[in-house]
């Protein structure tokens, strides 16, 4: 039980070298930032969604 409770700087540390690994960076634009999201702020902020009346809901009615 006791290897299932990695101390957290263990964890910190793992994750930290993911990081480096693995460096995040924007999706869209390629900006390097933190965190492990795949959008930076700038283009999260100006992704649309898709809402109900611009989605298809014709594919549903058509079954
Ligand atoms: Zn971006």
């Amino acid at each position: 039980m006791t290897e299932m409770m990695a101390p957290k700087f263990l964890r910190a540390a793992l994750s930290h070298c993911l990081d480096i690994l693995y460096s995040p960076k924007c999706l869209k634009c390629l900006a390097s930032f933190g965190g492990r999201a795949r959008l930076c702020a700038a283009c999260w902020a100006n992704v649309q969604f898709v809402m109900p009346p611009g989605c298809s809901n014709d594919m549903a009615q058509t079954r």
